[in-house]
């Protein structure tokens, strides 16, 4: 492991989620899910409303199912040290927006225990962070937006990778980038998980389905 990876990191081999319920309110979003995650790719598809944003909080620790459990193995249910090994870009990429992309990367390095500096200059190039990481990040494009929130959710080389629909708003430039980055993670053999309304641009990396509707699975 390299100097700047967190100590004490370890890595998740395999998720299984368990009938998995989470309701609000009265709407029931997932009613009943068992799911299980390998290394690669899975994608969730499904209309809107269907449950994919939750049930990709719920594999991701973000959001407490009402009922049923998901284990991460080998390191069991324990949501801080499997937080540790997630790296989660959601559908409205969250950063600091008055702050530039560079302090925004600076600032998840620290809280991961990296070194910043050094944290900056592994995912720089690979990101194509360009000048334009110097800027507020409220005045970036969608696709320098989502680089930015790409190396700041793979700067600790997470196992478990959870991104939410993102091809959206991207160009055909976008796209390709993010493809690639998508397989470089395949090829350090994470576990790959994709909510998409695109799953045709997926096809090329042999990807597992998981459909949703009305809060349950389909395929
Ligand atoms: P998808 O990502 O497939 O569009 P979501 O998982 O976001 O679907 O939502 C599933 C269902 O749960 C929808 O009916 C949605 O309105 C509802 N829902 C999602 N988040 C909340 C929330 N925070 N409070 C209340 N209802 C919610
Ligand atoms: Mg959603």
């Amino acid at each position: 492991m390299s100097e700047s990876s967190p100590i004490g990191s370890a890595k998740i081999a395999r998720v299984r989620g368990t009938r998995l319920v989470k309701t609000y309110g009265l709407t029931a979003a997932l009613r009943g899910i068992d799911v299980e995650l390998r290394p690669g790719l899975t994608l969730i598809e499904g209309p809107n409303g269907s449950g994919k944003t939750t049930l990709l909080r719920v594999i991701g620790t973000m959001l407490r199912p009402t009922s049923g459990s998901v284990d991460y193995e080998p390191l069991g249910s324990d949501a801080t040290e499997v937080r540790r090994a997630i790296g989660w870009v959601s559908h409205e990429p969250l950063a600091y927006g008055d702050l530039s992309g560079r302090a925004n990367i600076a600032l998840a390095a620290a809280l991961l225990g990296l070194h910043p500096e050094r944290a900056w200059e592994s995912v720089e190039q690979r990101f194509e962070l360009g000048r334009f990481a110097e800027r507020p990040v409220r005045t970036m494009s969608r696709g320098q937006r989502q680089r930015i929130a790409l190396a700041r959710a793979l700067l600790h080389a997470p196992s478990l990778v959870l991104l939410d629909e993102p091809t959206t708003g991207l160009d055909q430039a976008g796209v390709a980038s993010l493809l690639a980055v998508v397989r470089q993670e395949l090829d350090r053999q994470a576990l790959v998980v994709v909510v998409t309304h695109q799953p045709a641009l997926f096809e090329g990396l042999s990807p597992r389905r998981v459909a949703l509707e009305r809060g349950r699975m389909v395929s």
